[in-house]
């Protein structure tokens, strides 16, 4: 498989550390609110990837964690009057139902930054042992001149980046004695959480969080680290500062990102009012519609969010559940059970549409490719079954449709609640149509609902409906 390297800047073959064991570690949300649709853009394609490797038989720890301890979350306790804790708790919450109902699965594990204090003191104890890290005034700083490499993942030229340093120097970290130093530790202010160190009460910077969790639970070296492609400077770039001048070995061999999510061509920002939670749309669509969006996309090409592509998105899924349902109609009424000589010949196609899908995979993770190859074979399900196609034969395209639906975190078959409100909502359309004498209308939807197994039935309550 190849993957697109940010720290080589190539398409390299993946080789994992340990054969047939990946692991990865994808930086997750800071939870002091709803996680927007931004947000939502690696969760679902470093699932995709994760599925894929599993299907390709790896075992996968995948580990993604809560930053639970930060500005924001302290500004929000503070505005709504309770602990942080409270705050990060109940958002951590909300972030599991959108992840749920996204299908994206939950990691193996989800560490939070505040319950891995303790091995965030001892890593930054062991870089000012080696000389990488030095104290002020409580506030333990890392001393980036100290490290080699360091700009090698975000490919910055260092120097430019110093003299334009004034930027980087963030009110109360003016005694660095570098701009591109960065906060390994600092103190409290008044009514914030804080941890006993052996500097001051306080709490962790943010990058240390990512190189000790990632540590902890997947060791020194890990085969993948991701995120959003904002976070290879600093954030990342910091990461790798730490735990390679701590550990003393490389951190991750392939780092990936995510390109970001724009909404009508616009960068989504609270201030400009242009932006989503996945709550949000969720009022108004099915998150698997949300799923698809994002995987019509390569993931590190922008995406740009816009109510049109998500009414296309919206179309296409109806297109493929539809083919599902006709699928099911078939398999329920076929005349014939096992394969004609004929469909023996077709069935074997169904090898070249898992061949084009994996494929487009393995391409560093093409879901846009993968999810055209679905779309052939809706197409191929769509021409080639037919009224008299055998039970067995229509079994197979079905279970191809929903094993590739399955690798993307889809699901092309329609829960049967699901399937009942959009019977009911078909034939509330029908009534309306014949109310208002639009009796075309009223005939082709009878013939969709008879198309997906249903019949309807006049009763002195109104219409009742039952399926064949
Ligand atoms: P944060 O909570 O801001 O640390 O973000 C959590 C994850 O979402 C990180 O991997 C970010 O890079 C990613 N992210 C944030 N905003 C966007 C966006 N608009 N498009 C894509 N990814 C984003
Ligand atoms: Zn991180």
């Amino acid at each position: 498989m190849l993957l697109y390297n940010t720290l080589t800047k190539k398409r390299e073959e993946f080789v994992p550390i340990t054969p047939g064991k990946v692991s990865i570690y994808v930086c997750g949300p800071t939870v002091y609110d709803f996680i927007h649709i931004g947000n939502a853009r690696p969760m679902i394609v470093f699932d995709t990837l994760r599925r894929y490797l599993e299907h390709k038989g790896y075992e996968v720890n995948y580990v993604s964690n809560f930053t639970d301890v930060d500005d924001k979350i302290i500004k929000k306790s503070i505005e709504e009057g309770i602990s942080a804790q409270e705050v990060s708790e109940r958002y951590i919450r909300e972030c599991r139902q959108d992840m749920e109902h996204m299908n994206v699965r939950p990691a193996t594990t989800h560490p939070r930054a505040t319950q891995e204090i303790d091995g965030m003191i001892d890593m930054i104890e062991s870089l000012i042992e080696k000389g990488f890290a030095y104290e002020k005034n409580g506030t333990v700083y890392f001393s980036t001149r100290k490290d080699k490499e360091y700009g090698k993942l975000s490919h910055k030229n260092l120097d430019d980046l110093r003299s334009g340093g004034r930027d980087l120097l963030v009110t109360g970290e003016d005694e660095k004695e570098d701009p591109l130093d960065f906060v390994l530790w600092k103190p409290k202010k008044e009514g914030e959480p804080f941890w006993k160190s052996p500097w001051s009460d306080g709490r962790p910077g943010w990058h240390i969080e990512c190189s000790v969790m990632s540590r902890k639970y997947l060791g020194d070296t890990i085969d993948i680290h991701a995120g959003g492609e904002d976070l290879i400077f600093p954030h990342h770039e910091n990461e790798i500062a730490q735990s390679e001048c701590c550990n003393g070995v490389p951190f991750a061999h392939y780092w990936l990102h995510n390109a970001f999510l724009n909404i009508d061509n616009h960068k989504m920002s609270k201030s400009l009012g242009n932006f989503f939670t996945v709550r949000e749309i969720e009022q108004h669509y099915d998150l698997q519609v949300l799923r698809l969006f994002m995987l019509s996309a390569h993931y590190r090409s922008p995406l740009n969010f816009s109510d049109r592509l998500m009414e296309s998105a919206k179309s296409s899924l109806e297109r493929i559940r539809n083919a599902v349902d006709n699928l099911n109609f078939r398999i329920e009424n076929a005349n014939a059970e096992a394969m004609s000589a004929d469909e023996k010949e077709k069935v074997r196609e169904l090898a070249a549409f898992t061949q084009r899908f994996d494929d487009a995979m393995e391409d560093d993770i093409n879901t846009a490719d993968a999810l055209s190859v679905v779309f052939d074979l809706v197409r191929f399900a769509n021409s080639d079954v037919k009224e008299d196609s055998s039970k067995e034969f229509c079994a197979a395209v079905k279970e191809e449709i929903l094993l590739l639906g399955d690798l993307l975190g889809m699901q092309f078959e329609r829960k049967e609640e699901v399937l009942d409100l959009r019977i009911e909502d078909l034939i509330k359309e029908r009534q309306a149509a014949r109310k208002a004498k639009n009796f075309a209308r009223a005939d082709e939807i009878r013939d969709e609902l008879a198309g997906m197994g249903i019949t309807l039935l006049d009763t002195r309550e109104g219409v009742k409906w039952k399926r064949n």
